[in-house]
């Protein structure tokens, strides 16, 4: 038995790479993205390291060209899902009981199989099945993800540092077990990172999984499995089930074993999961942790103090970076009236400057939402602000959905702060903007602490500095994540743990210590090296 104590110290972020045309990862990516693209994948379910194949498919598409078919995948029933659960829970003991050194090892050879050999197939996986350009790939299905591998080992490393104190004649440790069970891991479509972190940050602190991935992200997800079973991930630990949510939900949330929920994903679905766990609560051998991070109405307040040039920079990266399907993306603004027209004049000479299309021509900066739902959901609000006396487009609001589903990056100004589109989250490459009044900056601060129901990201931008920290406390419960003078987008491991409160979830914080502590149920034990045998206080002697 390896007896030595092993340091994990902090990691450097993965630097991001420059895909500069002749470049060799340019090359490799671009040879990988013309084998997905011409190869149709048949994607099982993978319960206990078996391939299951159930016969019930569906198709995976390119959103950018949806009549082109990436892979046909099966989806669990009742049966698979129940499979799944027996399947992590018969490979737990012996997880549970690995040395963490060597679950860490795993997670970090999965680090370096992304950093290099995997690298291109999982960008082009996440750029042909989400619609990602390759800079946007590059961040989320290499870096992050690579990231969160490396940022975890070290955090794990620090949780079982943690260790109280010994007293006089006893010894005392704390022993971080995994949970009870399993974890049921659901991710969404948007984050490749965010996919592969939920299932592998409670993995890595000893947890078995049922992972449910998004329909829309089975491509890049079943590549994860691949990259997890090449690093000695043991068969059964994780367990890949595309299929319907609200069954597996349902079926998983029935277990006795049901220990955990890892979720990522809109706010009523988290809420729909959240009850199914509360309706059931008397089945469960504990309590079960129940970590999600959900919606968001990511705003920039603008201070009359602030410069046109960053602002309008911060809110078109922030608005349409990925389309605006960052759970991040600024989806509305503040702005004083007399900085209004100069922050739009320069978002249009952007918009002018910028192309939408597919993947494949990366000259491309905006791409395709994820699919004809989400499209006919942008489309549903912008047909509601061109209806409206309250709001108009002032750039964008092009739509076409004859072959792939593109929204051009669109700006809505609205005389409203309520404004439906000021309110709700949209998911898509839409912004809508309040200009108010100079001289009632008060008031359009407490506008936007209480206009929406999320507290996930908001940025403010301003020179007088003052006023910047007024509005910062101000704004103290409206994000998680809060940006002086930079776009609400973006956050890195390591240096910007990620959450947000509210309706916004939990704010465990992906990508920190506070997320890892959810997958353990410390132990507490005492030795007392020479037991008493007296029952007696002292002064009773
Ligand atoms: P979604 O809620 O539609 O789906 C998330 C996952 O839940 C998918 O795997 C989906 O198949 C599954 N699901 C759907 N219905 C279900 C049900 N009834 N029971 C169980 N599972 C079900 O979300 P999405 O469209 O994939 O992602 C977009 C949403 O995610 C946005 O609201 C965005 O703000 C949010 N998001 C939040 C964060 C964050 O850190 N706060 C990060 C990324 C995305």
């Amino acid at each position: 038995m390896n007896n030595a104590v092993i340091q994990f110290p902090l990691p450097q972020n993965e630097p991001v790479k420059a895909y500069l045309e002749g470049s060799p990862e340019r090359k490799a990516l671009e040879a990988e993205l013309e084998r997905q693209y011409n190869t149709v994948l048949d994607i099982p379910l993978i319960i206990g390291g078996k391939e299951i194949r159930t016969g019930d498919t569906a198709t995976v598409v390119c959103p950018h060209e949806h009549g082109h078919v990436l892979a046909t995948y099966h989806r669990a029933g009742e049966k698979e899902i129940r499979m799944a659960i027996d399947a992590a829970m018969q490979a737990r003991k012996q997880w549970s009981e690995t040395p963490w050194t060597t679950r860490a090892a795993i997670v970090l050879k999965c680090a370096e199989l992304l950093a290099t050999k995997y690298r291109p197939i999982l960008n082009a996986a996440c750029m042909l099945g989400q619609s990602k350009n390759i800079y946007q790939a590059e961040i989320d299905s290499a870096c992050e993800t690579i990231d969160f591998f490396r940022y975890n080992v070290h955090y794990a490393s620090k949780i079982y540092a943690m260790q109280p104190k010994d007293g006089a004649g006893n010894l005392n440790h704390t022993e971080f077990r995994p949970l009870e069970g399993f974890v049921l891991a659901v991710t969404p479509f948007n984050f490749t990172s965010i996919a592969s972190n939920l299932c592998m940050t409670p993995v890595l602190m000893g947890n078995v999984a049922v992972w449910k991935p998004s329909s829309t992200a089975t491509l890049s997800n079943y590549y994860l499995m691949k990259l997890y079973k090449e690093a000695g991930l043991p068969d059964g630990v994780i367990n890949f089930l595309p299929g319907s949510g609200a069954l597996i939900g349902k079926v998983a949330t029935e277990s006795k074993w049901f220990a955990g929920i890892h979720f990522t994903g809109s706010t009523g679905t988290f809420g729909s999961l959240w009850k199914l766990a509360v309706e059931n609560l008397d089945r469960y051998v504990s309590y079960p942790r129940l970590v999600g991070e959900t919606g968001g109405k990511d705003f920039i307040f603008v201070h009359p103090s602030a410069q046109v040039k960053p602002v309008a920079t911060a809110a078109f990266c922030g608005a349409f970076e990925f389309q605006g399907q960052k759970c991040s993306a600024a989806s509305r603004m503040y702005v004083p009236k007399s900085l209004w027209p100069a922050v739009l004049e320069q978002m249009k000479q952007f918009a002018s400057e910028v192309k939408t299309g597919s993947v494949m021509d990366p000259s491309n900066y905006i791409n395709a939402v994820i699919d004809e739902a989400s499209w006919n959901k942008i489309d549903g609000y912008l047909t509601c602000a061109e209806q409206s006396p309250d709001a108009r487009i002032v750039l964008g609001g092009g739509r076409d959905k004859s072959v792939g589903y593109f929204v051009e990056p669109t700006v809505i100004e609205t005389t409203d702060p309520h404004f439906k589109t000021m309110e709700e989250e949209i998911f898509g490459p839409v912004l809508t903007v309040y200009p108010y009044d100079d001289d009632k900056v008060d008031e359009a601060v407490r506008l936007c602490d209480t206009t929406s129901p999320y507290g996930l990201t908001g940025a403010v931008f301003g020179q007088d500095r003052m006023a910047v920290e007024r509005i910062t406390g101000q704004l103290r419960y409206a994000a998680g994540n809060f940006y002086i003078n930079d776009k609400p987008t973006g956050a890195v491991v390591g240096m910007q743990p990620f959450g947000g409160a509210r309706a916004s979830g939990t704010n465990d914080k992906a990508g920190g210590e506070f997320n890892l502590i959810r997958w353990v149920i410390p132990r507490v034990i005492k030795e007392t090296l020479v037991s008493p045998e007296d029952y007696r206080y002292s002064y009773m002697k």
